[in-house]
């Protein structure tokens, strides 16, 4: 076995590998760019060393540098987490040519499975079953079209070199293939360095489900069973589960042989993902294979028992694998749910920012939580957004699922927008508890999933206010026991005070959907607690923080629990999984530009694609003026109005700053 590894990636995967490497008592190199020198991972590792600038091409993807990093640090081996480096072949190569021992699969089956048209042929003459379509290598326009026309409409259109979910578009008609064609090929270009794509059969109604397969040198291979991916965005999953409910015996089984029969076609060794669409019928079609670990491989570690990184380290150091296929079972469920910084009621657009709270559910047999990031981290432009990955597991699905809406109202983030009440949505879906899932899961029960935000009640506003009043009393006691005079009335806050009724005022305000509103409260000081004054009702209210600084409080005889973070002259409050944000009034009306339909700003900082409109031009509500690049994702800044394009700030090519001003609008008069 190794005595030293080096890690290629960052944040909870390094974590992760970390975590393995110590149980095994493996050395750890961690590597990491300047944006990240003070990250977990770096924290974590036994060394450390600094690749360069923040830009993952200036960092993490410096195949060289990692190289002679290893050699330098002694490293013997050197995982590639997921993302980043792991499924390129070069770098696999030239650390096998330095002698330096790549964790996963042999040059040749990364080769094979990297692009998603070549993986098709290979899986074709297996005898895998692909669903239809065009992977040849002719790319002309009017070709393309030609074979879309003759699968029938809707295809899918992917970037052979692609992954993430990126650089796909679905066409529904002949009429907008070259278009869409187009935009594919450019998010291809920006992202893989590759425009070539293929066209398949879009199928309708399919879900995700993959199997996790693991082989050694030794002509030995196993799957680990399945996992239901099906949940997604932007076809990126957002929760994922192992076992997939309501698939047969003999097709789950039928399923697991296929997918060692493509893992024994390309020469596969380590751990490696072969995804399928799983049709309502029961057929299933091969998709592609991840030559790698794969984020949500937790679940099959909750549901197995297994620790996936450690196999992936034994095989790697040319061991047998731990376990033959009869040994291997499925006990319970597990669910995992991908927390990211990002707003789910703008079609997911990732959020940027430091985050100024945050706090998890504690790990036990039944919640694993993976993160890399601690509070006060910034999560930045240059990373994927995802904050932590929340791991649950109990003996059933439903036990599981309960399970899964406990931990998530425990988390607890301040200072930037998340997916937080978007992912317990899904938990408490009646769609979802009833095992009905597939790919368009999240469009088909949207009405449900995006609940219109609410104000704050008369009992939040209630908490919030026993909150200012308790944090009141805490600093004046502080500053009381710094004073000379320690009993002076003027340090007294049980309301005392000189010709004057013992209350206090506070006003929150609250955007709600982009619309300020005001809550004016009066707070009247009783012998035990206060006596509050909101929207017309009249509250009695004591309480107290916990050691962790929870609040427990009483309303009118009613105990409940909140979390609340304050950060300057802003409170979140966490409550039974809701969040809501209340701001003193200093803090009022800082939301004028995003209400301002004259002004159409960028939403993160980016690059201008495309202009699709000229100035002077008459538009209709939700005509697309212009495409943005950020994340590496399409952004299409859209008319927010019938009306006229007055200017246009930017063009083709140029880089704009978040909030910058994109474009002037005229509404029309009617609006
Ligand atoms: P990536 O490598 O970018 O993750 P995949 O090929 O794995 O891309 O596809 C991602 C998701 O896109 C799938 O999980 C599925 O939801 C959807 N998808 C892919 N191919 C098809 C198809 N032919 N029909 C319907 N949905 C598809």
């Amino acid at each position: 076995m190794f005595d030293k590894i080096l890690i290629a990636n960052r944040g909870e995967i390094a974590c992760r590998i970390i975590k393995t490497a110590k149980k095994m008592g493996i050395r750890t190199v961690a590597v990491y760019s300047e944006a990240d020198a003070k990250a977990l991972h770096v924290n974590q590792a036994d060394e450390a060393y600094l690749l360069g600038g923040a830009a993952a091409k200036d960092s993490y993807l410096k195949a060289e540098k990692i190289l002679e990093i290893a050699k330098l640090s002694g490293a013997q081996a050197i995982h590639p987490g997921y993302g980043f480096l792991s499924e390129n072949a070069e770098f696999a190569k030239n650390c096998k040519d330095s002698d330096v021992i790549f964790i996963g699969p042999p040059v040749p089956a990364i080769v094979a499975m990297g692009s998603k048209s070549a993986a098709k042929e290979i899986m074709q003459k297996a005898n895998v079953p692909l669903v239809e379509g065009y992977h040849g290598d002719n790319q002309d326009p009017k070709f393309l079209q030609q074979q879309a026309i003759k699968i029938g409409f809707p295809v899918l259109l992917k970037a052979t070199a692609g992954g993430g979910g990126k650089g796909m578009r679905i066409v529904n008609n002949e009429d907008e293939f070259i278009e869409l064609l187009g935009s594919c090929q450019r998010e291809a270009l920006s992202s893989f360095g590759d425009d070539k794509v293929l066209v398949e059969k879009y199928l309708t109604k399919p879900r995700h489900v993959e199997i996790q397969v693991f082989a050694d040198k030794h002509d030995n291979q196993v799957h680990l069973f399945e996992r239901d991916c099906s949940v997604q965005r932007r076809h990126q999953k957002v929760i994922e589960e192992a076992p997939a409910p309501s698939i047969p015996d003999s097709v789950r089984k039928n399923l697991g042989q296929v997918a060692i029969q493509a893992a024994k076609a390309i020469g596969y060794e380590g751990a490696g993902t072969v995804e399928f669409l799983y049709d309502s019928d029961d057929s299933f079609y091969f998709m592609e294979m991840n030559t790698r670990l794969q984020v949500e491989h937790p679940v099959t570690e909750m549901i197995t028992g297994q620790d996936l990184v450690e196999w992936q380290l034994l095989v790697a150091a040319g061991e047998e694998l731990p376990c033959k296929q009869e040994h291997l079972t499925v006990n319970g469920h597990a669910f995992e749910v991908r927390i990211y910084a990002e707003d789910p009621t703008q079609d997911f657009l990732p959020a940027t920012g430091k985050i100024k709270h945050l706090r998890f559910p504690e790990n036990s047999p039944h919640i694993r939580v993976d993160s890399g990031i601690v509070e006060n981290d910034e999560i930045s432009i240059h990373y994927d957004p995802m904050i932590a990955k929340l791991i649950v597991w109990d003996k059933n699905r439903n036990n599981a699922l309960a399970r899964l809406r406990g931990a998530i109202s425990a988390c607890q983030i301040a200072g930037l927008t998340t997916n937080l009440s978007f992912l317990l949505s899904i938990a408490t879906n009646e769609s979802f508890i009833n095992k009905d899932l597939d790919t368009s899961f999240i469009e088909r029960e949207k009405e449900t999933l995006f609940p219109v935000p609410e104000q704050a009640n008369e009992k939040i506003l209630a908490i919030a206010s026993l909150f200012l009043m308790l944090k009141r009393d805490q600093e004046q006691q502080t500053s009381r026991l710094l004073t000379g005079d320690p009993y002076s009335p003027w340090n007294q806050t049980n309301g005392w005070r000189l010709n004057k009724d013992n209350y206090h005022a506070i006003q929150f305000t609250e955007t709600i959907l982009g619309e300020a509103h005001t809550h004016d409260i009066l707070v009247h000081f009783r012998n035990q607690g206060f006596e509050i004054d909101v929207n017309q009702s009249t509250m009695l209210i004591d309480g107290e923080f916990s050691e962790d600084g929870t609040l427990f409080s009483v309303i009118n005889g009613l105990r409940s629990m909140a979390n609340i973070a304050q950060i300057g002259e802003e409170l979140t409050i966490f409550v039974q999984g809701k969040t809501h944000i209340l701001k003193l009034p200093s803090l009022i009306n800082d939301n004028q530009d995003k209400q301002d339909k004259n002004k159409l700003t960028a939403p993160m900082p980016g690059s201008i694609i495309s202009i699709l409109v000229k100035a002077g031009e008459m538009v209709k509500c939700g005509d697309p003026l212009l495409i943005m690049e950020a994340m590496k994702m399409e952004h299409t800044i859209t008319a927010p109005a019938d009306g006229k394009v007055e200017t246009i700030f930017f063009s083709k090519g140029e880089q704009v700053e978040e909030s910058a001003q994109l474009v002037k609008f005229s509404p029309a008069e009617n609006d």
